[in-house]
């Protein structure tokens, strides 16, 4: 049906995700009581996880995890915290970690530590007798939950009415819903990641003239420029207002439709941020995310994905300096490891990605205690119809492009 006028919504995991900045750059492990002190709406567990320390958790975990053996696979995606990364048997972005995960058919279940959309690409990734779980149900992601599946069937609705079958080719970023990735499957779409995103984009300009891009405005914004589309050219869908806020000859005219989402913690980089960094060190090189806000990035020397700005800062020379935009627990992983540079975070309050933050350790092992009584807990399913329509959109990404 068409957009009409919507009452404006703001996910709860947009609204907490400053629960947790701290600016004491100390981002070590309480327990779970002090954490819940910050009043957020995380899975209740049992009372007896509650009050247990960063030591009893590792040593229960390893406990637990040399008891599972090779029935269990752990993911970590970059942005946990150091304390559940140890236990990860790999680690990575959403996509290489859910095609690992596919690659270890002995593993019975795959303990994700990440957000709820990876898992679901899990669970669409991998065989039928694997079982997908997210430690902590409640781990979502805001710029994933700044498009629910409604709006977006709203919105595909009104462009193929006001531009016809065939005039939109609809792109999501991996950081959305199995049913938005359903969509794009069904309808020629495709799916990216930050990685491949300018080749995913112009997969789609060689197969229509416009594209609309969920649900990362500033993906999707950066990704354009880089590809030569005009900026006047791109306009932001407000999923809030009939026919996104703008006419029917305006969408007629545009080359790009970019959903009105963001990432809460890559728009807090800033250029004000970046001219800090470069008073402080002439030299320093800055590097962020393509989440950033068009201004920081072009702002910046270098942007790129989690994967390229581990490579860029590994491979550089000692003594080098980078100042990164990119979440805060991967920055200062990146800095431990290269001890021979200086690495720092470009903002100066401690900001975790509070999502990605929710997989506390007494989550895994909660989950794992399970896992040894025989139950499964948190097991997240993708339905057969979604997935197969899904699994099109994300082969047409590995295959195509
Ligand atoms: S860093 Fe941003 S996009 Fe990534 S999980 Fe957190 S809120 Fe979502």
């Amino acid at each position: 049906m068409p957009t009409t006028e919507k009452i404006p919504y703001i996910p709860l995991t947009e609204v907490e995700q400053s629960a947790f900045c701290r600016t004491d750059e100390s981002l070590d492990v309480k327990p779970l009581a002090e954490e819940f002190a910050a009043v957020v709406s995380w899975q209740s567990i049992p009372g007896e996880y509650h009050y247990l320390g960063g030591e009893e958790l590792t040593r229960r975990i390893r406990e637990a995890r040399n008891a599972l053996g090779t029935r269990l696979v752990i993911l970590g995606h970059h942005y946990q915290r150091d304390e559940i990364i140890q236990f990860a048997d790999f680690r990575g972005d959403s996509l290489k970690l859910s095609q690992q995960a596919a690659a270890q058919p002995d593993a019975e279940f795959i303990v994700f530590c990440g957000v709820h959309f990876m898992a679901e690409t899990a669970d669409i990734l991998s065989a039928p007798h694997q079982k997908v779980i997210l430690p902590n149900i409640t781990a979502g992601c805001s710029m994933s939950d700044m498009a629910r599946t409604d709006d977006v069937l709203d919105c595909w609705d009104d462009l193929t009415n006001v531009l016809g079958e065939g005039g939109i080719i609809p792109i999501t970023y991996m950081n959305s819903t199995a049913a938005i990735k359903a969509l794009c499957g069904r309808n020629g779409g495709i799916v990216c990641t930050s990685s491949n995103a300018p080749a995913v984009m112009k997969w789609a300009y060689e197969r229509g003239e416009r594209i609309v891009f969920f649900p990362d405005q500033h993906l999707g914004r950066n990704t354009g420029l880089k590809l030569g589309v005009p900026l006047e050219k791109m306009l932001v869908w407000n999923p809030f207002k009939p026919l996104g806020g703008h006419t029917a000859e305006e969408l007629q005219r545009s080359k790009a439709i970019l959903w009105q989402g963001h990432c809460s913690v890559h728009t807090r980089f800033s250029v004000a941020q970046i001219n800090k960094a470069r008073a402080a060190y002439p030299d320093i090189n800055v590097i962020v995310h393509p989440e950033c806000v068009m201004e920081t990035g072009q702002a910046a020397d270098f942007d790129g994905s989690t994967e390229f700005i581990i490579k860029k800062i590994n491979e550089a020379p000692a003594g080098s300096k980078w100042a990164v935009g990119t979440e805060i627990s991967l920055v200062n992983r990146i800095a431990q490891e290269n001890p021979d540079k200086l690495v720092f975070c470009l903002d100066s309050v401690v900001c975790p990605c509070s999502t990605m933050y929710r997989t506390h350790p007494a989550y895994l092992l909660w989950t794992m205690d399970c896992l040894l009584r025989g139950e499964v807990t948190n097991q997240i399913t993708v339905d057969e119809e979604t997935a197969r329509y899904a699994r099109i959109a994300l082969d047409r990404m590995l295959n195509e492009v």
